[in-house]
């Protein structure tokens, strides 16, 4: 609790200002030349405003203190603990940065030509064959650009294919335990959605997808592990029954953190796979920073792929454009590259049997935290987890404290909260992702804080139902900030509003 009480006190002594709101008429940090009387010397007059309503004038020590204070203010894995589930906030090594920021990659120019561009297309060129080791598929391409992207991209895959075969067909199933991206991308790429329900375990029954299954079904798109952090132990029979109709197989592999070095989605039976290199190959992101999420795909599939394709002829590496069954390009140039070069670097020093102590490190630390939580929360489905464990909050409920209290009380710890009211199939979810770069010693302090929001819950639910307590502003109303977002400061509007 000492921390609380220290937030406390940052926030007393410094409480958040507009910068609109400081400052003083005729300060600035820049001083004109003294032989300057008038700026209109200096500055074109049709480049100069008579008057600029709200300027905010301040020193330069007023203005760097200003956005300093701001940057503090930023949550960070950097800073602090991030058990946001499905999210992936691992640390990020450093030696990342440094090679993506290397002046050959950093400085390439896209439309350089390929004869120039030599060690960035082997690098790429060896990047698809990692993935594609690691996931157990045969081919990759690194142009998407986030795993939602990737799943758009396998599925225009799959309707390339099937609609060559005489028929795309018109469905998707997806099961109530995949990520919220799936159903959307199968809507965006002209499919309609069934939805099939897990089981009692958290999982998906044969007879599940076998009841929906037929000749207008184009795949079943399964998240494995899926969003209980469970794996999906029927993968193959519901991979045989689906291929057996005709059908394919689409795994969301955003959740690969669990599985490297142990488990190979292209064992199981999978056609067509994404991976979320922004989450398990180590590229900083949350906010919406730029991400990758390559396609990975079985022989059959390869044909379709996105255009240009990095072939190897010789010593030479070229971009193959002519390739007639293409789906074409999904994005420009040949995907974002710096997040390409973090991934590459993240595997290389990590080495393979790096990447299975990432994963094997990553299923220990959150199943160290459901075994401790369990006796304060209830665990949604109580058995061994992967990567993520879900809690809810039945036992709170009882004293009137939600999921989103315990989330926001967690704030007054210096933690960001798990994710919640995900998966929508948990009454009250708290998703919790510890990933595999934590210290024992920081999951006990965040375990400690759960624990001591759950006893805050019986003694005093006020506390807890309140919250945040520390933080510069307390609960926003989330309705109101997303359907009326203040995003423009007017003169005379105190911005304490919003
Ligand atoms: C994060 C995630 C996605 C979506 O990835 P984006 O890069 O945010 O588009 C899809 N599926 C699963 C399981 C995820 O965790």
């Amino acid at each position: 609790m000492s921390e609380l009480s220290q937030d406390k006190k940052r926030s007393q002594v410094a409480p958040p200002k507009l910068i609109f709101e400081s400052g003083s008429p005729g300060r600035s940090a820049v001083d004109w030349p003294s032989e300057v009387s008038d700026v209109g010397e200096l500055i074109p007059a049709s480049l100069l405003r008579d008057d600029i309503p709200g300027f905010p004038e301040l020193g330069e020590l007023e203005a760097v203190r200003h956005f300093t204070c701001i940057s503090q203010r930023n949550f960070a894995i950097e800073s602090q603990f991030y058990p946001l589930g499905s999210c992936t906030m691992k640390y990020n090594p450093k030696i990342n940065e440094a090679v993506a920021r290397l002046a050959g990659f950093a400085e390439i120019h896209p439309l350089a030509p390929t004869k120039l561009l030599q060690g960035a297309l082997a690098l790429l060129y060896d990047l698809e064959k990692m993935l594609a080791e690691i996931s157990g598929m045969e081919s990759v391409s690194l142009q998407p650009s986030a795993g939602a992207q990737g799943e758009l991209t396998g599925l225009m895959l799959i309707r390339a294919y099937l609609g060559e075969r005489g028929n795309p067909r018109q469905k998707i199933i997806v099961p109530d335990t995949a990520h919220g991206t799936n159903p959307a991308s199968s809507t965006l790429c002209g499919y309609d959605v069934i939805q099939i329900s897990s089981n009692a375990r958290g999982v998906i029954d044969v007879a599940a997808v076998e009841k929906v299954m037929g000749d207008d079904v184009a795949a079943v798109m399964i998240t494995n592990p899926n969003t209980l952090g469970l794996f999906e132990t029927n993968i193959e029979a519901i991979a045989a029954t689906v291929h057996q109709k005709g059908g394919m197989v689409y795994l969301d592999g955003a959740n690969l953190n669990a599985l490297m070095g142990i488990a190979k989605p292209g064992h199981m039976g999978v056609d067509v796979l994404h991976m979320n290199l922004h989450k398990t190959f180590s590229t900083p992101h949350g906010g919406g920073g730029p991400g990758a999420g390559p396609v990975a795909v079985k022989a059959q599939l390869r044909d379709y792929l996105p255009v240009p394709r990095i072939v190897q002829n010789g010593e030479q590496f070229q971009l193959q454009e002519d390739c007639p069954k293409s789906v074409g390009r999904v994005r420009s140039y040949l995907g974002n590259f710096g997040v390409l070069v973090r991934a590459y670097t993240y595997i290389l020093s990590l080495g393979g049997d790096g990447l299975e102590a990432a994963s094997r490190m990553a299923l220990l630390n959150a199943n160290y935290i459901r075994k401790r939580l369990a006796k304060a929360y209830q665990i949604a489905y109580d058995q061994p987890c992967m990567h993520e464990c879900i809690f809810t909050d039945r036992v709170q409920h009882k004293n009137g404290v939600s999921t989103l209290d315990i989330a926001k009380r967690l704030l007054d710890y210096g933690y960001h909260p798990p994710t919640i009211y995900f998966p929508l199939v948990v009454s009250g979810a708290l998703m919790i992702e510890p990933t595999e770069t934590e210290t024992p010693e920081t999951l006990d302090g965040f375990i400690d804080a759960m624990l001591a929001i759950a006893q805050e819950a019986k003694d005093d639910p006020e506390m807890v139902k309140s919250a945040p307590h520390s933080t510069p502003v307390g609960r926003l109303d989330e309705a109101r900030a997303a359907r009326k977002p203040v995003l423009r400061w007017e003169p005379g509007s105190s911005g304490g509003d919003s």
